[in-house]
């Protein structure tokens, strides 16, 4: 393992400030489609040899275990793992004003390394050292945990300490893009860095240099739910940092009467971007009066493509890893080679099913897979509205599989996992469903190749993107979902997948969604998987050359470039 850093801050960089960033299923730095998309951005960056360091915090005991007791309620217990397998820990030192009491931040390296030879370093930062107190070292232990005044300090030590920390280790940047609102406080700590040199000062504004420091900035915001934005009251703000920027002026960027992180990063970036087409017209309608974007989410094409796959594309697509526009030549592969390689996938996903959980899934059921975070706007339970119907629809013709963690705060979330697994039960006998616990990356491609059809029922508008569908088209395995995020542009009714209810801005009924799910999955889904494999193996086909072709992080990538970074 390369140890240096010194070989990273010879050019300038673009830094890229994310709460959470997934690499690798077994480094619990994530807690789902958020950092798996700071992941995939970062592979893709490293395979482009795009210049970038990631800045994310070094969560110790990781977001969660899931355990799900015998009632079906979630037991969540810390996920300990042993950081030096994967990082070596950098020497340099710095320390933020948290309570009073000076906090001490050192940070670890590890390195993203493309097989086609560029390297990406994210520093984690990391507050468990003897120098602190022990309250002030579990600051990054948990992901998302805690109550407020833990997420604000942790929200200080990624956007300040993170910005501090780049400056220590040496590193030049010639942008800042904040992944989400959480690390927003960043934009604070560059006014100070580029504070005017002024003796007198009549107007305190004048100190700062706004428009530099806008210049530096990019942020891409992720969700259309109001709860995602974090907000805190000043008094708490004052409470818990005294570091040179006086509240009025925070005020200023941040709103009146609460620091909204989301408003911060707005009021401060020169560019800003939703995540798809219509999260970004959504997010023009939450924030009036801003420039936003859209850069529409990707996928990493060789981390999202399973071991079946990958040789197929090997195969016929020569290249396709690091230029996933080659999918557009998928009508080279042969119908029977690319349903034998999806079987393969299947068999390996309904294996590891039996085994975990001592069903007999079949191999040759229609299987529908949803995964994903589970909280009420995905609406994990829109398949059960009718459950009599389902049952006599999908009787020994389709075979269910669920995962997914809910936050530990989200009662509602606990609840529908709950209600799955009693479903599961007054099913038994005529569909087959299971649910599998600790829903991570490794399990999120098993699923998403090994399955014949990916739902997604989101509350439209919900859904800002949504990811795994886009996974899930990688492995041929074409999506039924509701016309939301990403999908709202892949989807090709009857030729790339097919939606489920309206695809206006209607308002949501929820009957009207769930007939429609009936209706196609008995009348199209089931009878075209059954019959007429060659129509199947077409979609599958379109999922690849439509879907994958576009939906990736190489995409995104050279968007954010083009349109965000070089500007
Ligand atoms: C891709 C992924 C997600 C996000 O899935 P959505 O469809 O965006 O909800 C969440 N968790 C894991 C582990 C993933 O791999």
């Amino acid at each position: 393992m390369n140890t240096g850093i010194g070989e990273f801050i010879r050019e300038s960089r673009i830094a890229y400030f994310s709460m959470e960033i997934g690499v690798r299923s077994d480094m619990p730095t994530y807690s789902g489609g958020l950092g798996v998309l700071a992941g995939d951005t970062i592979k893709s960056a490293a395979d482009l040899k795009l210049p970038m360091v990631a800045v994310t915090i070094l969560t110790k005991k990781g977001y969660f275990k899931q355990e799900i007791d015998k009632d079906g309620r979630q037991i969540e217990l810390p996920e300990e793992w042993d950081v030096n397998r994967f990082m070596t820990p950098l020497q340099e030192k710095i320390s933020i004003d948290i309570e009073g009491r000076n906090v001490h931040i050192v940070s670890w390296l590890y390195i993203v390394e493309s097989a086609a030879g560029g390297k990406v370093p994210i520093i984690f930062l990391d507050t468990d050292i003897p120098d602190n107190k022990s309250e002030d070292r579990e600051i990054t232990h948990y992901l998302y945990g805690g109550n407020e005044v833990y997420r604000l300090k942790q929200e200080i030590v990624l956007g300040i300490g993170g910005i501090r920390m780049l400056d220590r280790l040496g590193f030049e940047i010639k942008k800042y893009h904040m992944n989400e609102g959480h690390s927003s406080l960043l934009v604070l700590e560059l006014l100070k860095k580029y504070r005017r040199d002024i003796e007198e000062v009549w107007d305190e504004k004048l100190i700062w240099d706004i428009e530099k420091v806008r210049n530096l900035c990019v942020f891409t915001t992720h969700t259309p739910i109001a709860a995602g934005h974090d907000k805190f009251s000043y008094e708490l703000l004052q409470n818990i940092l005294s570091d040179g920027i006086s509240i009025n002026l925070i005020k200023e960027f941040a709103g009146g009467e609460y620091l909204n992180m989301t408003l911060l990063a707005l009021n401060l970036s020169r560019y800003i971007n939703g995540v798809a087409k219509r999260h970004g017209e959504v997010s023009k309608g939450m924030f009036p009066g801003y420039e936003i974007h859209a850069i529409t989410n990707g996928v990493h094409s060789f981390t999202w493509t399973c071991d079946s796959f990958k040789k197929l594309y090997d195969k016929y697509l020569p290249g396709w890893a690091n230029e996933p526009e080659t999918f557009v030549r998928i009508g080279r592969i042969p119908d029977d080679e690319l349903w034998n390689t999806h079987m393969e996938a299947k068999r390996h996903l309904i294996d590891y099913v039996n085994q975990e959980t001592h069903t007999e899934m079949n191999y040759d059921i229609l299987t529908i897979g949803f995964a994903r975070r589970v909280t009420a706007y995905k609406r994990a339970d829109l398949l059960f509205t009718d459950m009599e119907r389902l049952a006599r629809i999908g009787n020994g013709k389709i075979q269910i599989i669920y995962a997914g963690k809910a936050h530990p705060k989200d009662e509602p979330g606990k609840m529908l996992i709950k209600r799955i697994i009693e479903i599961k039960e007054r099913l038994n006998g005529r569909i087959k469903i299971i649910f599998l616990k600790n829903y991570n990356i490794d399990l999120a491609l098993k699923l998403v190749s090994g399955v014949d059809v990916w739902l997604n029922t989101p509350q439209r508008p919900l859904e800002a993107s949504g990811t795994s569908g886009m996974k899930a088209s990688h492995n041929g395995v074409p999506n039924f979902s509701v016309l939301d995020g990403w999908w709202i542009e892949g989807h090709i009714e009857g030729y790339t997948g097919w939606s489920i209810g309206p695809s206006l801005d209607t308002a949501t009924d929820l009957q009207k969604d769930a007939d429609d799910l009936y209706y196609k999955l008995e009348n199209i889904i089931i009878p075209t998987f059954y019959n007429d494999r060659r129509t199947w193996i077409r979609i599958m086909q379109n999922a690849i050359g439509k879907n994958a072709y576009y939906f990736n992080s190489h995409r995104m990538m050279r968007r954010y470039v083009t349109e965000a970074y070089i500007r």
